[in-house]
């Protein structure tokens, strides 16, 4: 069976046709039949370069050996147990040793999972209702952060079916804006946290202005207020010890999601001894899950942790600088207004001639163009998410000739969309 027609049966049975909404674009998603190294194949016969890498978790490439057979081995030994286990304690300390900042960690099983444990804990601790997020950011699915949440081929400011008392504590604010955070905080002193994505990665992929994380640090450390840094886009992937090794800055509260399960589900939500003993059965935080912890995942974690290695992120980092360079050279040639944005082994394109800052400026964008972009990318065999509100992944199996034929495709398909 082919994709069109996988697609119509699809429609039948799941909503929209797909499992969860970014998946879906026009005119059908192309159903996957299996993942190798950098490459994905789908059941119509093609075969793509994939800077998806489903959304994030699969730094190290599709079905990766030495992950796909721990992981095999700690299957036949068991899915899961409902108890501790040993390998639980050996991922927790391969985190705490990365991140300076967590001495702590909870393992749940998706970063709506970690954010929204993470912001019952900090308002548990501070004893205040209020959180601040940034126009655009995506913490999850839960009622708390889908308040002008980024991301998603559809995506909707808000969604129906959350009270509007739900989201009354939680204030959006723009990204890179000091001023209208400051004021935010002077007339109020009821905020509990400010949780960011230190890179905004559900809008394309926006950096902090210089200085920007550093004064979120501070303002939230003279009001009583912790800062939860939303990693689980950056944990891992743009250091070992992610936006806080990278940008050197300690967040009260970290959450992770895709990379720390290695390509299986898991989330996870680290800080402080001094915070993270809130949580239940340590204190009276209510926080927990049948499959928290879950073997498969955890093995998947480690696994995958140990193989990032300092010769990994460097490489990462020069593929990154090279498709970037790669689109400037190819944007420029053919006369056309662009902001190129990333670091490391992240990426994304935006047709607009203005520098993309927040949320207002990545809406400037001309998404048609970036339809048109995308599936060019398509036909040529290259893999991107389908939105422009999504970032775009390098993994570690990514080779040089991979990143070359890629330019060639982005060339083409840029020329037949203007
Ligand atoms: N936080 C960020 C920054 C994300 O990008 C995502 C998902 O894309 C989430 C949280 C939610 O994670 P999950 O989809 O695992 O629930």
């Amino acid at each position: 069976m082919r994709s069109d027609s996988l697609f119509k049966e699809a429609l039948e049975v799941l909503p929209g046709g797909v499992s969860s909404p970014v998946r879906r674009f026009e005119p059908y998603p192309f159903f996957a039949k299996k993942g190798e190294g950098c490459m994905l194949y789908d059941i119509d016969g093609n075969r793509y370069i994939d800077y998806c890498l489903a959304y994030g978790p699969l730094i190290l490439g599709h079905a990766p050996e030495k992950v796909i057979s721990a992981v095999c081995e700690q299957i036949k030994k068991g899915s899961t147990y409902g108890t501790p286990t040993k390998a639980e304690v050996e991922l927790a300390k391969l985190v705490i040793e990365r991140v300076p900042a967590a001495e702590m960690i909870r393992f749940v099983n998706s970063g709506t999972e970690a954010t929204m444990a993470a912001i019952r804990l900090a308002r548990a601790f501070t004893g205040k209702d209020k959180i601040i997020k940034f126009e655009g950011a995506y913490h999850g699915a839960h009622d708390y952060v889908l308040v002008k949440p980024g991301s998603g081929a559809t995506a909707a400011p808000d969604s129906p079916g959350i009270p509007t008392d739900t989201i009354k504590n939680t204030i959006s604010a723009p990204f890179n804006n000091e001023e209208a955070v400051a004021s935010i905080i002077e007339d109020d002193d009821n905020i509990a946290a400010i949780i960011v994505e230190p890179i905004m990665a559900n809008i394309g992929c926006i950096e902090p202005e210089d200085g920007y994380l550093k004064f979120l640090r501070k303002i939230t450390s003279e009001n009583g207020i912790l800062l939860i840094f939303d990693e689980v886009i950056t944990g891992f992937r743009i250091a070992p010890g992610g936006a806080q090794e990278y940008y050197n800055i300690a967040a009260d509260l970290v959450t992770y999601g895709k990379i720390i399960g290695g390509g299986f589900p898991m989330g996870a939500l680290a800080g402080s001894r001094e915070i993270m003993e809130h949580i239940s059965p340590a204190g009276d935080v209510y926080q927990a899950g049948t499959f928290n912890g879950n073997p498969v995942s955890v093995t998947a974690g480690i696994t995958t942790l140990k193989g990032l290695t300092e010769d990994i992120y460097k490489e990462l980092n020069k593929k990154g600088e090279m498709i970037r360079n790669g689109m400037k050279d190819i944007l420029e040639d053919n006369s056309l207004e662009f902001y190129i944005a990333g670091l490391s082994s992240m990426f994304q394109v935006y047709f607009t001639e203005r520098r993309v800052k927040d949320y207002t400026s990545a809406k400037t964008a001309d998404l048609e163009m970036f339809k048109r972009y995308f599936h060019g990318l398509l036909k040529g065999g290259v893999f991107v998410p389908p939105s422009q509100f999504e970032c775009c992944f390098i993994s570690a199996a990514h080779r040089k000739e991979d990143l070359d034929m890629t330019l060639e495709v982005m060339e083409e398909s840029i020329k037949k969309a203007i």
